[in-house]
């Protein structure tokens, strides 16, 4: 029979199978621990020697399991939002498990945002979604995982808190939770020596303690899989190509109502009714936008989706979902937001048909820029 041995810095079971689940160990590492007769797990071992947090991936209910965790604690919630999927980012269930504990969000990328954005409105937004989903922040902070030193209000709260609560950051996987830890890790621990001085004891499976006081640790929970809706139908590399990695050009078309804008082969808007007015496209440079006309579109869609009109890649076309209608009236001081690709804002009241895949948030708010 096999013999079964734990990470000791975390509890998990050692596995060499499966790199993106708890307890992962290569083969040849394996061998060293037990040479030693003792075992850290890859992810615990970066974690002690080089201050780096790598992601792990669980299934939905034995997350929800960790999360329960929190409601017995006296914690702190950070809960970690892409301000470009929001509805992909959000944890259902999570309400239940925060009960009166304190509770904020943090919106990141807010680097891939115009210097001019409101931020006001951007809460405003968040706000709005959050509390359709039954979450009531008392905070929401906006910044950027990449750039410390928009940091500075998480980093005061942290503080403010970290006395009397330990905090607990959550968010799915792909919204920068890593990224945020690896700096809160590089900022309280300087050359290692948090993590190295603490061993872990008594870690639940998954949940990385970072002790701050000899009382209070920040915790990670471990995250769950992203579900922007978008990324089930296409391919990591066609994600790549359509979530904003740099901040956004603004893209800027005059069109006549009949007009319809492609955006790649993954979504469609259609301007049906109103004066020639200005739609301005915030969307990655990597996402090609085609104007065409309306009455026209149903066919240039069926001839070039996965070849001019790409992602989806050719071989993606096939399986990928038809675009599903939504009618919107919209003023001139609006935005609609379509959660992982960016949005677009009009300078005049029309009528507009927004065309995405099934699942795929589109949201409408006030203006942000
Ligand atoms: P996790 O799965 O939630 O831990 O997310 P990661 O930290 O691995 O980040 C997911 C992706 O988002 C990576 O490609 C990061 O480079 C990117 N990312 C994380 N934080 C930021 C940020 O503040 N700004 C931008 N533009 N990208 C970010």
């Amino acid at each position: 029979t096999e013999e079964h041995y734990q990470c000791i810095g975390c509890g998990a079971t050692i596995q060499s199978q499966d790199p993106e689940q708890a307890g992962y160990l290569p083969a040849s590492a394996l061998a060293k621990g037990l040479e030693k007769g003792q075992f850290y797990c890859q992810r615990c071992f970066k974690l002690r020697h080089y201050n780096e947090l790598q992601d792990l991936q669980i299934p939905d209910q034995v997350f929800l399991d960790k999360l329960s965790e929190i409601a017995h604690d006296d914690a702190l919630i950070i809960n970690v939002l892409d301000i470009f999927d929001v509805e992909g980012s959000l944890i259902h269930g999570l309400a239940r498990f925060i009960g009166n504990q304190p509770f904020v969000v943090f919106g990141n990328k807010f680097d891939l945002l115009p210097k001019v954005t409101r931020q006001n409105r951007v809460k405003h937004w968040l706000k709005g979604i959050l509390a359709d989903n039954g979450l009531f922040p008392q905070d929401i902070i906006l910044g950027s995982a990449h750039k410390g030193h928009t940091l500075t209000e998480l980093l005061e709260l942290i503080e403010a808190n970290i006395h009397d609560r330990n905090i607990y950051i959550v968010g799915v996987t792909n919204v920068g939770k890593s990224t945020l830890i690896n700096q809160l890790l590089a900022h309280y621990g300087g050359e290692g020596q948090i993590i190295t001085t603490s061993n872990h004891p008594g870690t639940t499976l998954d949940m990385i303690h970072i002790p701050l006081t000899p009382d209070h640790a920040i915790i990670d929970t471990p995250g769950i899989i992203h579900r922007t809706q978008l990324a089930h139908y296409l391919s990591r590399e066609a994600m790549r190509k359509l979530l904003p990695s740099k901040p956004f050009k603004p893209m800027t078309f005059q069109l006549n109502a009949g007009q319809t804008i492609f955006l790649a082969g993954v979504g469609r808007v259609d301007f049906q009714k109103g004066e020639r007015t200005s739609f301005t496209y915030y969307v990655s440079k990597d996402c090609y936008l085609h104007r065409t006309k309306l009455d026209k579109a149903d066919a240039f869609y069926a001839q070039h989706k996965g070849g001019l009109l790409s992602p989806p890649s050719e071989e993606e076309a096939a399986g990928f979902p038809d675009l599903v209608a939504k009618e919107l009236t919209l003023s001139q001081d609006q935005d609609v937001a379509i959660s992982g690709l960016g949005w677009f804002s009009v300078n005049r009241p029309v009528r507009v048909t927004v065309w995405v895949p099934k699942g795929v948030a589109v949201t409408v708010r006030d203006a942000i820029i």
